[in-house]
């Protein structure tokens, strides 16, 4: 009978926190998905402005940064935009061969 009584508290405790641990991971892929601020108050009827100007792609490793916040680099007359001075070096290493 005492063996019972233990049996049922060690479920709950585990239960418990199995739930808590589901919940922290949960919430870490939800805020991977989306990010932490919902634009969920923003008016949906509003044409769409640009953040700070528009979003270049990284040649070297393809990802997508604002042209204001990108490193720039002019390549035989025509500027490319990286993520990093490593991919800059990388990207333009592989040009001048
Ligand atoms: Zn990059």
């Amino acid at each position: 009978m005492f063996k019972a009584i233990l049996y049922l508290l060690f479920a709950v405790v585990i239960i418990s926190v199995l739930r808590a641990v589901i919940g922290i991971i949960f919430k870490g892929f939800s805020n991977l998905v989306s990010p932490p601020s919902t634009p969920q108050a923003k008016p949906s009827s509003a044409s769409e402005v640009p953040l700070t100007g528009e979003l270049k792609k990284d040649p070297a490793c393809g990802t997508y940064i604002s042209a204001a916040t990108s490193l720039k680099e002019k390549v035989g007359g025509e500027t490319f935009y990286f993520c990093s001075k490593q991919c800059r070096d990388k990207y333009v290493g592989s040009l001048a061969r």
